[in-house]
This record gives structure tokens, sequence and C-alpha cells, in this order.
């Protein structure tokens, strides 16, 4: 690991990534690796834990194909030097800032979505003109061989490698100075990734996760809520960092949401036959949420098998705040339904809990959105609609407290892997001598005259 990354910093020193070309170059070269091996990918995903063509392309391959276009097609602008104002103190001069890479930097990925998790966050790293050391989830064990087959076999070592492993492994990369460490995993092991980055006052993105709610209101329209909520919680099994976790439902629409989502289960058929369901990524997690299955409060689905990791969509009603599937994120097909009769009330509940990754209101009536989107604090989300604003990269991803610091996505990501060093640049034609000494009362009247005009 030592001489690993002593070679990405000697390789960093030569300049060689700082040029927008080269950066450009390997992102092309990395679109054509991923193209040219599409079928190998899908192959190991789907071993491990048998999600379909679709949905890999959908929710991983396809969306790392548009990351690598779209970054493609704005590099130019945010590697620019930008210009700001220059105060009337300074004139005459003038100020810039200049984005820089950090230098050699690691990518922790999890293992719900291991393609994007792992590559997103190094094509930003890459675009920001970074060596890239990309460490994936070690659960899905084919994913992570084939993402260090075509990135080893590929590229050049000293610019971008994938290190495979577990807990060892990563101990051991986490003990090198970096300077920029960017995670994505549970807030557990993100304490331990921040504390081992503070020895080295590395900054770190920690995009983390947590107990997401949906708000179903009175106002909602339900038929389509139920259709947008259905679909994005039982994607990929529910093992997704943004799935509403659980939902808070107005008593008085309580009974017709069940139904209807009931409906809406059954009409899409989640099966791994079909193509639309994944298995749980191992033995020890589909123990875990078969330990939260409160048989009582199950009203839809509720069957599983240990054996093939499979558990059905599966919906709790009735449950109370101090359940046990209350206390922990759910990351995976099992939904327990708060009803509320007082907004505020609920708000209030929600306010007592970490602060989530995401938060989903579900209304037509503009002061509960403005009410919640007011109140709550969350990393990011959606009015009328869930998941779908990661697809956005406008908008910067990421949490906030106990869900995470910093964001990636579009530009935000290269931000992440970069530093803006300010500069004033003057002329030596001028100068305008009040800050020299000797002071007088003169020059105090003139610069307060300036710091008035700003
Ligand atoms: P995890 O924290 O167990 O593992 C993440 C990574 O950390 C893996 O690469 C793993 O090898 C490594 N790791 C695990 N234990 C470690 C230790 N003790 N020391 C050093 N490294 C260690 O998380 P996971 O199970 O892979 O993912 C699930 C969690 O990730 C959920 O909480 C989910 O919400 C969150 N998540 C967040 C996002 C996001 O974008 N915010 C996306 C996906 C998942």
């Amino acid at each position: 690991m030592n001489s690993l990354v002593e070679n990405q910093r000697k390789f960093f020193l030569t300049n060689a990534t700082k040029s927008v070309a080269f950066r450009k170059s390997q992102l092309k070269k990395l679109k054509q690796v991923i193209l040219e091996n599409e079928a190998a990918l899908h192959k190991a995903i789907y071993d491990d834990f048998k999600k379909s063509e679709f949905e890999c392309y959908a929710t991983e391959i396809g969306l790392v194909l548009k990351d690598i276009t779209d970054t493609l097609s704005h590099v130019d602008d945010w590697a620019k030097t930008k210009r700001v104002q220059t105060n009337l103190i300074n004139f005459p001069a003038s100020s810039y800032v200049v984005p820089e890479p950090l230098g050699v930097t690691l990518v922790i990925g999890a293992w719900n979505y291991p393609y994007l998790l792992s590559l997103a966050p190094a094509i930003a790293a890459m675009a920001a003109g970074n060596t890239v050391v990309i460490k994936p989830s070690e659960l899905p064990a084919n994913t992570s061989r084939i993402i260090a087959k075509i990135i080893n076999q590929n590229f050049d070592a000293n610019y971008l490698t994938v290190v495979e492993g577990a807990v060892n492994e990563t101990t051991q990369l986490l003990e090198q100075k970096w300077d920029k460490i960017f995670f994505t995993g549970s807030t557990k092991v993100g304490k331990i990734v921040a504390a081992a980055a503070a020895k080295n006052l590395t900054p770190v993105t920690l995009e983390l996760g947590g107990k997401s709610p949906a708000f179903v209101t009175e106002s909602c329209h339900l038929k389509m809520t139920v259709k947008r909520l259905v679909w994005s919680k039982f994607l990929n099994a529910g093992q997704t960092c943004i799935a509403p976790d659980y939902l808070l439902v107005h008593e008085s629409i309580h009974q017709k949401f069940i139904e209807l989502a009931k409906a809406e289960i059954e009409k899409a058929k989640y099966s791994t036959e079909n193509n639309n369901y994944t298995q749980i990524i191992d033995e020890r997690n589909t123990q875990r949420l078969v330990a939260m299955l409160d048989m009582k409060k199950v009203v839809v689905g509720g069957h599983y098998d240990l054996a093939t990791r499979h558990i059905e969509p599966t919906i709790l009603s009735g449950v109370a705040w101090t359940d046990a599937i209350m206390q922990q994120e759910i990351f995976g097909p099992i939904w327990p339904i708060l009803s509320y009769s007082n907004l505020q009330e609920a708000i209030e509940k929600v306010k007592q809990l970490p602060k989530p990754l995401s938060c989903y209101v579900y209304t037509n009536n503009r002061s509960e959105k403005k009410k919640i989107l007011d109140e709550l604090s969350f990393g990011g989300g959606c009015i009328n609609d869930s998941i779908m604003h990661i697809s956005n990269s406008h908008l910067p991803f990421g949490g906030v407290g106990d869900s995470g610091m910093g964001t990636y996505h579009g530009e935000a990501g290269f931000k992440a892997f970069s530093h803006y060093k300010s500069i004033l640049d003057k002329p030596t034609w001028f100068e305008l001598n009040i800050k020299y000494p000797a002071y007088s009362s003169f020059k105090l009247k003139v610069l307060k005259h300036f710091i008035k005009l700003g």
C-alpha cells in the first residue's frame, strides 16, 4: 500500500494529470473500457445478487457512461481559472480563483450499487486532475473482481488503480497519507474513515446512510404517490441508500394507501425471474432483515427464503416509533407505515432523529411542502417523487449530519476533488501608500473612506 501511494504521488508530482487534455483522454479511455466490457459487468452483478441487465444499466452502467459524457463536455469550463471582482483598496489588480487537483485520492465504495458508487467518484477525481485508488466493496465479490480487472489491465497503476479487499485491506489503505478520501458506506464506518483521515488532516467526503422518511399527506395525488413510492422502495429490493425507508401517512388515507400499494406490488410481479427484483446481498443481511419482520404487523407480503436470500416486498402497518424496525436503517424490502393525524407532530418526531440522507414529500398543498422543507434538515429529496433527484447531475448529492458531509455529481464532484487557489494579481506601476507607516490621522480618514466604499 505504501509504495502504491508513493508511486502515485511521484506521478502526480510530474504534473502529468494536470492538463485537461490528459484528464479527458483518460476519461474517454475509461468509457471505452466500460463499453468493451459491458457484458462481463452485467454478468458479474447478476452472479452476485441477480441484478438484471435492465436494472444494472438503468441504475449503474448507464449512469456511469452518462456521467463520463457530461464530464467530458463540461470539464474545460470547470477547470478554467475564474475571474472575480477586485475591491477598491487593492486597485489596480485582478483577482481570480484557480482550481487545482488535491493530489493522490482514495475512493472507497459500498456494495449496493457497486459500479456506480466506485466509478462515479473516481470520474470526478480524474476530471479534477487527481490520481485515484479505488477500493470497491468486497461483498459483491464478482463485481469487485471485474472492476479490478478492467481498470488494472487498462490503466497505469501510478495513475488509476483498484485495490480489492475487506476491513484489513481498507484499514491498511486508511493508514496511508492521502490528499482526499471519498467514502460511501455506513455511518459507523464513516466515523472510522473520518478518524483515520484526521490524523493527516485529509479532507473527506462521506456519503453515508440513514432512515429517509416519506411524508404522504391528505392532499397528495394518492394513485401517483403509491406508484412512485412502490417503485422507489422495491428497486434493488430496497437496498438503496436513498430509498424511502419508512412512511408517514395521514390517517385518513392510511387504509387506501395499503390497498393501492398491495395492488401496485402485485401488478409489478417482483421476482428475480421477472428481472425486476434482486436477492439480498448476503446471508447476514437476510437474517438481519428477517429479524425485523414483526409478523403481527405484516399487511402485504412477509414471505422469505433464507436459502435463496429472497424477501418478498413487505409492508408493516400500525408501526410505532419504538418498534425494532424504526431503530436502524432498513436497507431491504420491508416497509413500515406510521400513520399520523397532525403533520406538525410527525415533523417534530423526525426532527428528534439523526438527519436523514433524503426526505420525500407527497403533497399538493404548498404550505405543507414549505413547512417540511423549512423545518427538517436532510441531504436532499423530492416533492411528489422519490430517488429521482439523484439522476439530475445539476443537483449536488450528499448527506448532512449522520448521513454524511460533502457533495458530488456534476460540478459538485469536480469541486469535491479540487482546491480553489485564490489569487490577487497586482501590477507594479502604482501603489496606494496608505498601508505603510508612518500612520497619520489623514491616512486613517482615507482608509475609513475606502472601507466604506467597499
Ligand atoms: P459499509 O460501511 O459496511 O462498507 C463500506 C465500505 O467500507 C466497504 O468498501 C467496506 O469494505 C469498507 N469497510 C467496512 N468496514 C470497515 C472497517 N471497519 N474499516 C474500514 N473499512 C471498512 O457499508 P455497506 O454495507 O457497503 O453499505 C451500506 C451503507 O452505505 C448504508 O448505510 C447505505 O445507506 C450507505 N450508502 C450510502 C450511499 C450514499 O451515496 N450516501 C450510497 C450507498 C450506500
